[in-house]
């Protein structure tokens, strides 16, 4: 589960044990301290699964991949979690416009959304929780909360009591109603109260409950599954930044309202948003990219690079001029990176030093650039697989063929030439062992 490099021999151990991350909830940049120490527990919100993830989805996941690879690196155990969210309105909408059934609908864009982050090296991911498997635990944590109080009954649903959670709004700032102060017509209390459970007809994806037919709301989704594998409390909550409100307020409310457990979470991270030739990525600004159309004209390294070159946090600006330069950039390191002079330790440290520093990638990229100047290939391989971006000149294809005629000509007893070929290839920096005889 945990990935199996360990920090360089040019970077001591004590040097990287202050991971600081910015939190929105504390609105300050702060050490990561973990409830276990050497263990991190990680929840992301997934992907609502009724279309193809775009590069917005692709900005955020990368971001949280790299998190995990980068703690997984200073040797810390990651548990992270990732729910699928295949109940919702949009996957109902979407099945009836296309006349497949729900299930059909979010298990094709799941396999899809599965298939483009493994075409993007995000696998940091330890497990994926689907909704519609955790129908259970969605009921058992309604029924803990209508006893608390906290939860009531009404005529279109189970409601969450928001005037009984005296915390609400401190992720946000948003203790107002006028965002949705629109929706009264559900026979809620108040306007800010929102749904657990909704009752109705809603085809295949339709559950018994003890109050009556129906599914489960958004929010407590993510709350049953974490409750489920990470318990009331764990350590990092990430997302979009569009998640903050109400989506992570309302989970806030309904897990510290189980028990009374507080906090949460002790770390919320949330990625900026992406915008495309600088307009916000939606489908009617015609604007909006897929990851597996961005695959098409990019490669998976040109795209990490090139998102990384933005801090999380940052809003993105995708243009095709950024890409080329992007592009470029990655180019220029695997041209110059070709002969290894060895360790660099001050690259290194620099390198270390900005993914500290709230995972500063911009910082830690130009610390790549210079390693790459400097010829540490050893650093630029082990960086690299924490940012998942290969700096290095994929030589394996050229280097096994020249492997493969070298043995043939051995095997004809052509050792002049059969040198000759390793001799060339020692001085361009590759590392020739012939098998023993
Ligand atoms: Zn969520």
């Amino acid at each position: 589960m945990s990935g199996g490099s360990t920090p360089s021999a040019g970077v001591r151990r004590k040097e990287i044990v202050a991971l600081h991350l910015y939190s929105t909830l504390s609105r300050t940049v702060e050490p990561l301290v973990t409830r276990n120490p050497g263990r991190v527990t990680l929840f992301v919100c997934g992907p609502t699964v009724y279309d193809y993830p775009h590069l917005g989805h692709a900005r955020t996941y990368i971001a949280f991949d790299v998190l995990a690879k980068y703690l997984r690196w200073t040797g810390s155990e990651v548990f992270y979690l990732q729910n699928i969210t295949d109940v919702d309105d949009r996957i109902i909408d979407r099945a009836r416009e296309r006349g497949v059934s729900q299930s059909v609908l979010a298990r094709t864009f799941e396999t899809a959304y599965l298939r483009d982050m493994h075409s993007l090296d995000v696998d940091a991911v330890s497990h994926y929780a689907r909704a519609t498997t955790h129908i259970p635990e969605i009921v058992h944590q309604v029924e803990r909360l209508i006893g608390r109080g906290a939860a009531y009954v009404a005529e279109t649903g189970v409601y969450f009591d928001v005037s009984t959670f005296e915390r609400n709004g401190e992720l946000s700032g948003q203790h107002g109603t006028d965002r949705v102060s629109r929706i009264t017509d559900e026979g809620k209390h108040a306007p800010l109260d929102f749904a657990l459970w909704k009752f109705g007809e809603f085809g295949e994806y339709t559950w018994d409950s003890p109050w009556g037919r129906g599914r489960p709301g958004w929010h407590i989704e993510d709350t049953a599954i974490a409750e489920k594998y990470l318990g009331q409390q764990y350590d990092i909550h990430g997302g979009g930044l569009d998640l903050i409100f109400p989506h992570h307020e309302a989970e806030i409310a309904q897990m510290e309202s189980l028990e009374g457990k507080h906090p949460m979470v002790g770390y919320w991270l949330h990625t900026g948003f992406l915008t495309v030739e600088g307009k916000k990525m939606s489908k009617s600004s015609g604007n909006f990219i897929t990851v597996r159309d961005a695959l098409k004209t990019w490669d998976r390294d040109v795209l990490r690079y090139y998102i990384l070159l933005s801090h999380y946090r940052s809003p993105l600006q995708a243009t095709e001029e950024g890409l080329a330069n992007a592009a470029r950039a990655l180019e220029h390191i695997r041209a110059v990176a070709t002969k290894d002079a060895g360790e660099d330790r001050e690259g290194r440290k620099a390198f270390v030093d900005a993914m500290e520093s709230d995972l500063n990638t911009p910082m830690a990229l130009a610390a790549i650039r210079a390693l790459a100047d400097r010829g540490d290939i050893g650093a630029l391989v082990e960086f690299g697989e924490i940012l998942g971006i290969n700096f290095l000149r994929d030589a394996s294809v050229p280097v096994r063929i020249l492997q493969e005629i070298r043995a043939e000509l051995r095997a004809r007893r052509e050792f002049e030439i059969s040198d000759l070929i390793r001799e060339r290839m020692v001085d361009a920096g590759i590392t020739v062992t012939d098998p023993s005889l």
